[in-house]
């Protein structure tokens, strides 16, 4: 089939799935039961800022509905065999798969990511789910040598009923990845997506109940909230009922969900933002390295945690390579999410492209020149945005300091590995770092001293399910990944036993 026939039929496709939420709001799900609001919110099309579809608005009553279904179940689900858990969980990755067209096309529609990577979107999502089925019956921690009196041994409880809140940005494949490991662990879960893209959320949370129904499990271990952040999400993080948040979004909504859940003592897991650098050295493999620095900040639309939208170029290359970056940006296709050609889609909402477009103005109060983009593009009322490159920037204007969270590359001058560490480490954030040298001796020494939760060497963003994924600093709190996520959803406990023998201390005697 053509790339134009393709278009056309994905285009078709994507108007009968949407047919459904045009009939009726995309609503709450609560133990089971579909709830949806009178108060209504208006989702729009990122290609045309029409309203997509209505969504439920949620809030404090819905999500106090939500948490005690998620209680009511816990106990169940909890002391459920962990075989019979794993089936579960191998059954959801399953409908996944079976429903990947339709999540491609809706998750691509919702947040205008181009269809190219939403192809993606279900495979991820199912593979999040096998990986923590296998995990489900690992929560035994371990037996300490007996002393001549007691024996401990460790294990690990879930934790409770766990609020899930998500972003707009890729919200397939992060609600999977919070849900597979919290379900794995033996927590039930309300998620809450985001009120900007809340379609796949939806599908992930029809494809859950469905697979309960058929187990004959009950409906409240996976509980779908909406709204916005400050009155759902909220009331979500203050919730007794809930004893945890896995959270990804902003560095200051983080903030803001720390001192929410306070008052009950919530455990919080983030996820927050990054301006994370990539760091060309001049003995760079520089074709591979144009490759990965492109990829990295213009895929997703740039609109991806881990984008490395700070480029550290030493001085000696750095105009041949910012000139080779501009001739290539040319080339990259802005256009409809869902034209197979198009590389960059619309970026998620106005406000959001406002942001991103006030970045232009910080440039040129900064004296950085904007040597590629800067500007909306096609012009036909979607939120287009050419892929942007300020270059001749310093490290302190706002251009590098602050997470743009879109299209948008700054390139910075380094003399040495002393000052490209210095510059790497001087801002809030500390989520990834990407270094680009043939020499192993410098590759290990800037990987050690760079701030980061995650780096990569001669390599683009390659995630390795096992291993954990997570920032420092402003970006966040724990990691996800490998048993790292899945203990996250634990309490640890000691169990120490005597052997009877031992006199006990006495009193009242
Ligand atoms: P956001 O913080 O605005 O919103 C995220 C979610 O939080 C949404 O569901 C929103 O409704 C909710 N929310 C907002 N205010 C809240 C409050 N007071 N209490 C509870 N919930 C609230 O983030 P966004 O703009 O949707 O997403 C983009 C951000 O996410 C970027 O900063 C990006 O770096 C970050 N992100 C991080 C990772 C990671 O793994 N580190 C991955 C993806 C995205």
């Amino acid at each position: 089939m053509s790339s134009t026939d393709q278009f056309d039929r994905n285009l078709k496709d994507a108007e009968s799935l949407l047919e459904r939420f045009r009939q009726s709001a995309v609503p709450n799900i609560i133990g089971g039961e579909v709830v949806a609001d009178e108060n209504l919110l208006d989702v729009l099309d990122p290609s045309t800022n029409e309203v997509l579809c209505k969504l439920s608005r949620g809030g404090a009553s819905v999500v106090d509905r939500a948490a005690k279904a998620a209680m009511e179940a816990f106990p169940v689900w909890r002391d459920l065999p962990t075989a019979r858990r794993e089936k579960v969980l191998v059954a959801i990755a399953e409908a996944i798969e079976g429903r990947a067209r339709e999540i491609a096309l809706l998750e691509s529609k919702d947040t205008g990511q181009p269809i190219r990577y939403m192809e993606k979107a279900a495979e991820r999502g199912a593979a999040n789910f096998r990986y923590y089925a296998k995990m489900a019956s690992k929560a035994a921690d371990g037996v300490s040598s007996p002393t001549a009196t007691h024996v401990n041994y460790t294990t690990r409880v879930p934790i409770g009923p766990v609020g899930i809140i998500t972003p707009w940005n890729t919200p397939f494949m992060l609600s999977t990845w919070k849900m597979a490991p919290a379900l794995a662990a033996g927590c039930t879960v309300v998620h809450k997506p985001a009120e900007w893209s809340p379609l796949s959320g939806f599908l992930l949370a029809e494809i859950v109940q469905d697979v309960l129904r058929k187990e004959g499990l009950p409906a409240g271990i996976a509980n779908l909230v909406q709204g916005l952040g400050e009155e759902t999400g909220k009331a979500l993080t203050e919730h007794p009922d809930i004893k945890a948040i896995a959270f990804v979004g902003e560095s200051a909504t983080g903030s803001a969900i720390m001192a929410q859940g306070a008052p009950t003592l919530k455990r919080v897991h983030f996820e927050l933002g990054g301006k994370n650098p990539v760091i060309v050295f001049d003995d760079a493999d520089m074709d591979r390295a144009l490759d990965a620095v492109l990829f990295m900040i213009y895929s997703l639309n740039g609109q991806r945690c881990t984008s490395s939208s700070r480029a550290l170029i030493q001085a000696s290359i750095y105009d041949e390579f910012t000139a080779r970056l501009v001739e290539r940006i040319e080339r990259i296709k802005v256009g409809d999410p869902l034209d197979p050609a198009t590389e960059i889609g619309p970026l998620i909402h106005a406000e959001h492209l406002r942001k991103v477009v006030s970045y232009v103005g910080c440039a040129e109060e900064a004296n950085a020149t904007v040597a590629a983009g800067g500007r909306c593009e096609p012009d036909n009322g979607g939120n287009y945005f050419r892929p942007t490159l300020f270059t001749k920037a310093s490290n302190d204007a706002a251009i590098a300091q602050e997470e743009i969270f879109g299209p948008v590359l700054t390139a910075i001058s380094f003399a040495d590995e002393a000052e490209a560490v210095r510059l790497a480490n001087g801002v809030a954030y500390g989520l990834a770092g990407y270094i680009w040298t043939e020499n192993t001796g410098r590759a290990h020494r800037v990987a050690h001293a760079l701030d980061a939760g995650m780096i990569w060497v001669n390599s683009e963003n390659v995630r390795h399910l096992p291993m954990p994924f997570g920032g420092m600093k402003a970006s966040g709190i724990g990691r996800d990944g490998g048993e790292y996520a899945f203990k996250t959803y634990m309490e640890q406990k000691n169990i120490a036993i005597s052997f009877g023998k031992a006199g006990v201390p006495r009193i009242g005697v």
